[in-house]
């Protein structure tokens, strides 16, 4: 075991691939099964200490702990809404915190997750687009925040994950190759065996890379925080409209839906006096109307950040009407976890 070259700082076990792994066990001599073992504990045991790998022998499991780290993300602090919505604050190896969020409806169960530490994009309406953007997150960090959510789905409800939304601090198409990896280990069978439909990862809009999605031929879904079918509002509040327009946009959804044929939904928050006339409804209609998808109105949750607020009862109604008579599939999604910040737009480390 002495002769596999030591290297100063230990180096997180679950960084390598399952390739890299075989290889680390058969310069030890070790068969080829042990680094099997290991990538099961890893993974679809997600052990979080090599003392949990109790079917190693004492010496491999202390050669692992002398030599590597896993450097897994625990929960930090945990609220539970009135609602059942439970946000919890994810503690990362390094210090760093970010929030993972549980929503229980009558018929899902989903875990929304985080993908960056803060966030680069300047979102008017959010809370995280008021802070840094410190760093991404790891693969195994997203994992993690899965495996924890889903911990607690069955701690609190006795209910499975049923689908997972990658909505939460950050930007995903901006941390590209991690989330994507971190799909391929949830959906594999040799990680957490869930179906790649459950998931949909949440983009603010970058033309380019959801075209690069497109090329990859993903089989998750794709849903497009667009709040505003006219560009000189949407680079109001979304900055990163200036260099990525709704024309291209919506090239790149069609792009992507001819390459997977998954599906895209638009969300929008309805916001009072700002995106919720008809001639908003109109414009929105337009744009939907363009690429093949469905459309998610969200309330909003306003953020001491910023004033934004909630449309009323009434707007909403007509507004969902006019697009309805255009034959367009609308969905009014009713706002969760409000009363401890956990609602689309709010996460922000506020408790810690
Ligand atoms: S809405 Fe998403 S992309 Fe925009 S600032 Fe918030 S986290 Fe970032």
């Amino acid at each position: 075991m002495e002769n596999v070259a030591e290297t100063p700082e230990k180096q997180d076990l679950r960084s390598l691939k399952a390739e890299e792994l075989i290889n680390i066990f058969a310069q030890m001599g070790e068969p080829a099964f042990r680094a099997k073992q290991v990538h099961d504990w890893l993974w679809a045991k997600s052990a979080t200490d090599f003392a949990q790998m109790t079917n190693l022998s004492l010496k491999t499991r202390q050669w692992l702990s002398d030599h590597f780290t896993i450097n897994a993300a625990a929960e930090a602090t945990k609220q539970i809404s009135k609602d059942k919505t439970i946000k919890t604050a994810f503690r990362l190896h390094d210090g760093h915190l970010v929030e993972g969020v549980l929503i229980p409806t009558s018929k899902r169960m989903t875990a929304c997750v985080s993908s960056q530490v803060g966030c680069s994009l300047t979102c008017k309406f959010c809370a995280t687009g008021y802070m840094e953007r410190l760093r991404n997150l790891e693969a195994s960090e997203m994992y993690d925040q899965v495996v924890l959510l889903g911990k607690q789905a069955q701690e609190n409800y006795q209910i499975p994950l049923s689908n997972i939304v990658y909505m939460g601090m950050g930007e995903p198409l901006l941390n590209y190759a991690n989330v994507l990896k971190s799909i391929e280990l949830i959906t594999s069978d040799k990680g957490l065996n869930m179906a790649a439909r459950r998931i949909t990862v949440s983009t603010a809009g970058i033309a380019k890379m959801i075209k690069k999605l497109g090329d990859d031929e993903v089989r998750f879904n794709l849903a497009l925080s667009l709040h505003a079918a006219n560009d000189e509002k949407r680079n109001e509040i979304m900055p990163i409209n200036e260099t990525n327009t709704l024309e291209a946009l919506i090239e790149a959804l069609n792009y992507f839906y001819q390459k997977t044929e998954n599906r895209i939904t638009l969300e929008y928050i309805a916001f009072k006096n700002f995106n919720d006339s008809i001639q908003d409804a109109k414009e929105l209609a337009n744009f939907a109307l363009q690429v093949p998808c469905r459309i998610n109105i969200i309330q909003y949750n306003p953020i001491s950040e910023a004033d934004f607020v909630n449309t009323d009862g009434l707007s909403l109604e007509q507004f969902k009407n006019y697009l309805e008579q255009k034959d367009l599939i609308v969905n009014v999604r009713r706002s969760r976890g409000k009363d401890i910040d956990a609602a689309c737009g709010q996460l922000a480390n506020k408790t810690n």
